[in-house]
C-alpha cells in the first residue's frame, strides 16, 4: 500500500507542487511533498539547470498530472482550445476546469479528481435533473450538479462534504453541501483557475 501512495506522491515531488492526488491525506502533515518538497531520486536535491524544452514538457506533465489525463487526452484539449478563437492558453486551462469530474471534486463531492470519475462513473450524479456519467462531459454556466437522491448516504460522498472545509470552493461554483448540490455561476477567469502553470509553455511545447 505505501508503494501506492509513494508513487503517486512522487508525481507531486516531480512536478515541484502538490497535485492532490491522494484525496484527503493531501491536506494532512502526511502528505510527502510537505515532508520532501523536492524531486525523488539521487539528484533530487540537486541544483539542475533545465533546457527550455525541458521546462515547457514540465507544465505540460504538471497539467496532465493535475488533472489526471492521459497524454492523449490532454493533446486533444490542446487542440480544442487552439481552434478556438480565444486565448489559447486561457482556454485550455477553462476546459480543463469545466470537465464534469474536475467540478465535482472542486465543489467537495469526491476527495479527489480520480475518485469523482469512479463516482461519476457509477450513475452518482446528476447534470440538470439528468443522470451523466461520463467523466469528461463539459459543463457550462448555469448547469446544475447534483448527488442523486439514492448516493446521499453514500460514504465516500459524505466524507469528502466533511473534508471539503479543508480547502475552498472557488467562487465561479456555487456548493450547497447541504443540498448535495453545486451551481456552475460562470466559467472560471484565468484567475480563478487556481493550478500554479505556466501555460504559455504548454502552449509552446506543443507548437514545436
Ligand atoms: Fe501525495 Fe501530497 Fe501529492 Fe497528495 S499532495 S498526492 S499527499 S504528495
Amino acid at each position: 500500500m505505501s508503494c501506492v501512495t509513494n508513487s503517486v506522491c512522487k508525481l507531486c515531488r516531480r512536478e515541484n507542487m502538490k497535485l492532490f492526488l491522494k484525496g484527503d491525506r493531501c491536506y494532512t502533515d502526511k502528505c510527502a511533498f510537505e515532508r520532501r518538497p523536492y524531486p525523488p531520486g539521487q539528484h533530487g536535491q540537486s541544483r539542475l539547470k533545465f533546457s527550455e524544452f525541458a521546462l515547457q514538457l514540465r507544465e505540460k506533465q504538471k497539467a496532465k498530472r493535475y488533472y489526471g489525463l492521459s497524454e492523449k487526452q490532454f493533446r486533444k484539449y490542446f487542440h480544442m482550445a487552439d481552434a478556438s478563437k480565444a486565448i489559447t492558453g486561457t482556454e485550455l486551462l477553462k476546459t480543463l476546469e469545466l470537465r464534469l469530474d474536475n467540478v465535482v471534486y472542486t465543489l467537495g463531492f469526491a476527495n479527489s479528481r480520480r475518485e469523482a470519475r469512479q463516482l461519476i462513473g457509477h450513475n452518482h450524479f446528476l447534470v440538470n435533473g439528468k443522470r451523466v456519467n461520463i467523466a469528461s462531459a463539459i459543463v457550462k454556466k448555469g448547469d446544475v450538479i447534483e448527488v442523486a437522491q439514492k448516493s446521499k448516504e453514500l460514504a465516500t460522498i459524505l466524507s469528502a462534504i466533511q473534508a471539503v472545509s479543508r480547502r475552498t470552493v472557488p467562487s465561479w461554483l456555487d456548493a450547497n453541501h447541504a443540498a448535495f448540490k453545486g451551481t456552475i455561476k460562470d466559467a472560471p477567469t484565468r484567475d480563478e483557475v487556481t493550478i500554479s502553470v505556466e501555460e504559455s509553455m504548454i502552449v509552446e511545447y506543443y507548437s514545436r
